[in-house]
């Protein structure tokens, strides 16, 4: 049966990785799929596998959320009211690593571009979409966080931090939620074979790490109505 079943559902960073997987699998659920991507081309392709396999079109967002501006979100909630009624799902999956370094030596620039990527967007693209949220019957708002957003871990630097800001901001919003049909939780997938992964652990065996597939039955569940009664949560994607 399709668990997410005429759901419509944004995934940020769908053009590879976590959030490609996600993607697939929540469009193989029966979800209408609305994927953001910084890459046009990459996000297409994902976009074409999706439609091989449900016959149905992922509507697609390119935006780098680097360069992202206020405008820029408010400007993807203006399109997707043209097209959708309500929003029913965002998987807030879309992240960078930054460096791999000691805190005080933690070079401004790039501690910038962590903080806009992994906290910023998240923040004010869940703002800019609160009127498509409101208008779904139950809308599951997902945020990424990792094992370094428990707790700081040296040499994690900006990754750990802006993880940390993620759980508190997933935190905060479900305290101040104002509305009974919306749910924020945050997911952590563990450790987890993909891109990002290798950047982190380059010595790492890739063989030794569980797969974005294996992480697919929480990721839906989190997603699906099944998780009604989940709110405010951080969940591991690795203990089911
Ligand atoms: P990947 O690097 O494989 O994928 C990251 C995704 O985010 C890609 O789609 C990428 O686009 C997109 N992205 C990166 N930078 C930007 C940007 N500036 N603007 C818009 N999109 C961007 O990472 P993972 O799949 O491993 O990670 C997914 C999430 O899971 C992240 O939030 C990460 O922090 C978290 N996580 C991952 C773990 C792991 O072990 N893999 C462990 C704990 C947490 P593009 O394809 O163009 O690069």
């Amino acid at each position: 049966m399709a668990r997410l079943k005429d759901k419509i559902i944004l995934v940020t960073g769908a053009s590879d990785g976590i959030g490609k997987v996600m993607a697939q699998s929540y469009a193989q659920q029966g979800a209408i799929l609305i994927l953001h991507g910084r890459n046009g081309e990459k996000l297409q392709a994902v976009a074409d596998e999706i439609y091989q396999i449900t016959g149905q079109m992922p509507e697609l967002i390119v935006l780098d959320f680097l360069s992202a501006t206020m405008q820029d979100y408010q400007q993807i909630y203006q399109n997707l009211a043209l097209k959708f009624k309500c929003l029913d799902g965002v998987l807030h999956n879309a992240g960078i690593l930054g460096l791999r370094e000691h805190l005080i030596d933690y070079p401004a620039d790039i501690w910038q571009d962590v903080m806009q990527v992994n906290v910023q967007a998240p923040l004010f693209l869940t703002q800019a979409l609160l009127p498509l949220l409101k208008q779904s019957i139950s809308a599951s708002v997902i945020f990424t966080s990792s094992g370094v957003g428990r707790a700081v871990r040296a040499k994690w630097g900006a990754y750990s931090l802006s993880k940390i800001a993620t759980e508190q901001i997933c935190q905060l919003l479900h305290l101040e939620n104002q509305y009974d049909n919306i749910r924020y939780n945050c997911i952590n997938p563990g450790a987890t074979r993909t891109a990002m992964r290798a950047m982190a652990f380059p010595d790492e065996n890739p063989d030794s790490l569980v797969t974005a597939e294996q992480l697919v039955p929480r990721y839906i569940w989190l997603m699906s109505d099944e998780s009604r009664d989940i709110a405010g949560q951080s969940i591991d994607a690795q203990t089911w």
